[in-house]
């Protein structure tokens, strides 16, 4: 088990900041999931954290040792990359017994430790294949398996499920999340899938440009986004944002009547003028029978239903705007009937109209 500190941590590609300014000090044993859109510098980060990449300024420490100017097997991380990268004319024994053999370990510790960790991933009768005669799930718990056999400190995967197809992918994020937690390796994971991410960690980090926009459990990230970035980019099918006005504890706009409560009502006190409201389409719901007792009420006309089983989406014209809407199928929806759709409470987020962060 380990602690991992990052501090001030930046890189620059000549005058591109690729990470600017990360903070982060881990938890023993804590998984951490770095999520963002393509080009925010997740891989940059995990490639600094591995030694693989220098860093332009900032340090890395992991249990209290400045491992910043550390070659990656002096600093003890194991990589898993998405395309496996495994030696493909050795078996899978081999594979798993390399970095042990680079190790000088005696053979009969390289024995019992490839057959422990083998047994753990469920891949004991693949010892003897080559890479070739394996599925991509296969490859996949090889390359964790070989990353894991020396009992890294930390460690590091970077989008290690891409290459499956989707029953494999939610099987096989089960299953790391379990090993990672039996094992209580401190591992930080990239992916650009907001579900993997809100499903697998800890805690996430969601980046955007190089910069760190919010750092938090999965669930305050869904409850509390600290901007409109991550707001939108956490959560399926994304918040729906509409320009309101503040108006006696509402925020108002065609057609549009929400009613925060909780936080965001304190906050609004204060506040007057324009802001963004958020709200989630699964918080959205039609309103049945009258309006008795209902606070906020967004009304429109439905351009468009998406059945999803035993839920359905529906996008709703309002003012200019598109709003998305997603709840248990009932019988009265209809493309072109107008709707009213009532919120759930303390469902509503504010940002400020200028800067997009939240009035929290
Ligand atoms: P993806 O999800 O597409 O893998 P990412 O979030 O992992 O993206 P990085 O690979 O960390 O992003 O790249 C961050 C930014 O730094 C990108 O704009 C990329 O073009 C740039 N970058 C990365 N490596 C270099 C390099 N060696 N030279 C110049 N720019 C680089």
């Amino acid at each position: 088990m380990s602690v991992i500190a990052i501090e001030n941590l930046n890189k620059s590609f000549g005058a591109f900041n690729a990470v600017d300014n990360l903070n982060l000090t881990t938890e023993d044993g804590e998984f951490v999931v770095l999520v963002g859109p393509s080009g925010c510098g997740k891989t940059t980060t995990m490639r600094m954290i591995a030694g693989l990449e220098g860093s332009t300024s900032g340090a890395i420490r992991i249990d209290g040792e400045d491992v910043t100017d550390q070659t990656p097997s002096e600093r003890d991380v194991a990589m898993v990359f998405q395309n496996y990268a495994l030696y493909p004319h050795l078996t899978v024994y081999e594979n798993m017994a390399f970095c042990l053999k680079v190790r000088k370990w005696p053979q009969d510790k390289i024995d019992a430790q490839v057959r422990k960790t083998a047994k753990a991933l469920d891949i004991e009768s693949l010892l003897e294949r080559k890479p070739s005669a394996l599925s991509g799930g296969q490859r996949q718990r090889v390359a964790l398996g070989r990353a894991i056999v020396r009992e890294p400190r930390v460690f590091l995967m970077d989008e290690p499920l891409s290459n499956l197809d989707a029953k494999l992918r939610i099987e096989m994020r089960a299953e790391i999340v379990k090993l990672c937690r039996r094992l209580k390796i401190t591992t930080f994971y990239v992916t650009h899938d907001q579900l993997e991410a809100l499903t697998m960690g800890h805690r996430i980090v969601v980046m955007r440009g190089g910069i760190a926009q919010q750092i938090d459990t999965p669930q305050n990230i869904y409850d509390t986004p600290v901007n409109t970035f991550v707001a939108g980019f956490i959560g399926s099918p994304p918040m729906n944002f509409i320009k309101t006005v503040v108006e006696n504890g509402a925020l108002v706009a065609e057609g549009v009547r929400l009613v925060p409560g909780g936080a965001v009502a304190d906050a609004l006190r204060s506040r007057t003028g324009t802001l963004i409201a958020g709200v989630r389409p699964e918080h959205l719901t039609p309103q049945t029978g009258g309006s008795g007792g209902v606070d906020g009420t967004v009304k429109g006309r439905i351009e468009l239903i998406e059945p999803l089983g035993s839920q359905v989406m529906i996008q709703v014209s309002i003012g200019g705007d598109l709003i998305s809407a997603q709840f248990e199928r009932g019988p009265d929806i209809e493309v072109g009937k107008e709707v009213t759709l009532v919120h759930r409470p303390n469902s509503i987020h504010a940002f400020d109209s200028a800067s997009e962060r939240s009035v929290l």
